[in-house]
């Protein structure tokens, strides 16, 4: 017997028949014996629709009646469920995060979570219940309803596996697995049976959307085992765990390739080279809110240097904007800006004692004649920005010459 939280997400609670279908794949789990806590999304869609209506009532809306009125959607599908699961037999019992209570900060819109009382889970538990939390919102300290940010609800299921040291943190969504890469990009892709959370994290904040990139976090920092899999095809997933030594004997170097496609660069040319000029050009656009990815120097020449970074493409005009009011102010030469750029990642835990894997990458790219742009490394990852018309034929020459591919014969 094991102890397991399975969490669903919108896609898997779409429509009263998929509720159903996730009623049956519960109690598959219940009738094999293991002791089942289900955390589940609002049904697809549903939480747009509710920020939409806000939105046609007001710009500004207060984030405390935005937590209150964005959390129905799930309350609405942990009753659903249990609604499902006592027609197939189960017994059942629903909680939304206050009643649990899974205590977060005051971050209204962002909140964290901070402590939760399992005593009224194991209770149901022991009672023989499957128990059914709604995903994605806690309490504060004075009641007041929180959220945990978009696509929340994995990270309220990583975090019920720790505070009930589950055995594995199951997440059922409309992929079967975590691939070597996006297979709408590159068709030969492969499902990947495990991976590291290092990889993961890497993958997640590096464009792959399979998994909020907190939960990822969480999941490590708490070692809980986090599988990913379908809700809709049948089949063991990806397995995301500390213990990975069987893919290290495959030696993969590269487990993935991930890629961001939204990126912009800006870059401010001249600018004297000297103590605290970094922070003059990056501190108002963190004042601003934005957020800067890759940050890149040049080695100064004549008392001046170049300055360039990347921001998400939606911010470009804001922090463009801010960046020639600075120039100004520093007797910078110019500022430059190319919106149309992508990144594109390799990650791997096997890079680690393996040398020679960025200049593979970067002679893979030479032969498709595709130029790099910018270069960031960390210990398991290279990325690179390259112009986004290339995006493709990157990823796919990359996944080939790494031999990610599905029909690998190394
Ligand atoms: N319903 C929330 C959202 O759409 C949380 C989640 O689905 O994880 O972001
Ligand atoms: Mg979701």
């Amino acid at each position: 017997m094991s102890f397991l939280v399975q969490k669903f997400g919108g896609t898997s609670v779409a429509d009263p028949e998929r509720i159903e279908n996730v009623a049956r794949l519960v109690g598959n789990a219940k009738d094999k014996g293991h002791d089942v806590v289900v955390v589940v999304s609002a049904m697809s869609g549903e939480t747009n629709r509710l920020l939409g209506l806000a939105g046609e009532i007001s710009g500004n809306p207060s984030k405390r009646e935005m937590d209150v009125l964005v959390s129905t959607g799930e309350q609405v599908t942990i009753a659903l469920l249990c609604i499902a699961l006592h027609k197939h037999g189960y017994k059942a019992r629903s909680y939304t995060g206050a009643q649990v209570k899974i205590l977060t900060d005051d971050a209204h819109g962002k909140a964290r979570i901070q402590h939760i009382d399992d005593k009224p889970i194991r209770s149901d538990l022991d009672a023989g219940n499957v128990v059914v939390v709604a995903g994605f919102q806690g309490v504060n300290e004075h009641g007041e309803i929180t959220t945990l940010g978009r696509g929340g609800s994995d990270t309220s299921a990583v975090a019920l596996a720790a505070a009930l040291t589950a055995d594995e943190c199951q997440i059922f969504t409309d992929v079967d697995g975590v691939y070597t890469t996006d297979p709408r990009v590159e068709p030969k892709a492969r499902r990947l049976d495990k991976i590291t959370f290092e990889e993961m994290l890497e993958m997640a904040s590096l464009g792959s959307k399979v998994l909020q990139t907190r939960s990822v976090e969480f999941a490590g920092k708490y070692n809980v085992p986090l599988r990913v899999l379908s809700s809709f095809a049948p089949g063991e997933g990806t397995l995301i765990s500390y213990d990975n030594e069987e893919q290290d004997m495959e030696n993969a170097l590269v487990s993935g390739i991930a890629f961001a496609r939204d990126e912009a660069q800006l870059k401010i040319t001249g600018v004297p080279d000297q103590p605290g000029v970094a922070a003059r050009i990056l501190g108002p656009i963190a004042d601003a809110n934005i957020e800067v990815d890759m940050i890149i120097q040049n080695t100064g020449a004549n008392n001046c240097t170049d300055f360039t970074f990347t921001i998400h493409r939606s911010e470009y005009d804001r922090a463009k904007a801010i960046l020639i009011s600075e120039a100004e102010k520093l007797n910078a030469r110019e500022v430059q800006g190319d919106d149309k750029i992508v990144k594109v990642s390799i990650v791997g835990v096997g890079m680690r004692s393996h040398a020679g894997i960025a200049s593979k990458m970067f002679k893979t790219l030479a032969d498709e004649a595709i130029n790099i742009l910018l270069i960031a490394t960390s210990e398991i990852k290279v990325s690179v920005v390259i112009e986004e018309k290339y995006l493709e034929l990157a990823v796919r020459s990359l996944h080939e010459a790494f031999g990610l591919a599905a029909d690998k014969e190394e």
